[in-house]
């Protein structure tokens, strides 16, 4: 069984002198982003809770009124996120990037956020299909669901010389 060669060339301090691939473009969702549109991150977190988690929050409305956005996103990845009417074929693109993005502790590479939503949103009853190229366009474009890109910090590569 041949050997699995494939060079891995992600260390820090090398450069390829050719064609690197894509620059990993990362989101997160910044609930500054949101507050600056008058939105609440909170609200739109809580939004995204499951059902069960909504029954237990009802019990408690002191409680629920006290629970801060990264408390949400706790939650949602421990438990809502991994049901799978997490993310549903009817939702509008954003939103289901929006909660791909919210169920991780840490953000999520541009080609991650493009898996989960095809395998997640996209269905035999409704196939859909984006480029990551076009998801690229149209998350740059997002003010509504304050998804914030993080362009990679390259070392200046024109600077020499
Ligand atoms: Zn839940």
């Amino acid at each position: 069984m041949p050997a699995n060669r494939k060079k891995v060339s992600k260390e820090k301090g090398v450069v390829e002198p050719q064609s690197d691939p894509p620059e990993e473009t990362r989101y997160q969702i910044a609930p500054g982003l949101l507050e600056r549109t008058g939105r609440s991150a909170v609200l739109m977190a809580l939004y995204c809770r499951c059902p069960r988690c909504w029954a237990e929050l009802a019990s408690e409305p002191e409680m629920r009124a006290s629970i801060t956005f990264e408390e949400h996103r706790e939650r949602i990845v421990e438990c809502c996120s991994l049901r799978d009417d997490y993310i549903m074929p009817n939702m509008p693109l954003l939103e289901a990037v929006f909660r791909i993005i919210l169920a991780k502790n840490e953000p999520v590479g541009l080609q991650e956020v493009h898996r989960s939503l095809m395998e997640r949103w996209a269905s035999r009853d409704l196939p859909r299909s984006v480029s990551e190229e076009t998801l690229h366009r149209i998350l740059r474009r997002d003010a509504f669901y304050g998804i914030q890109e993080i362009v990679p910090e390259r070392p200046s590569l024109a600077a020499n010389g």
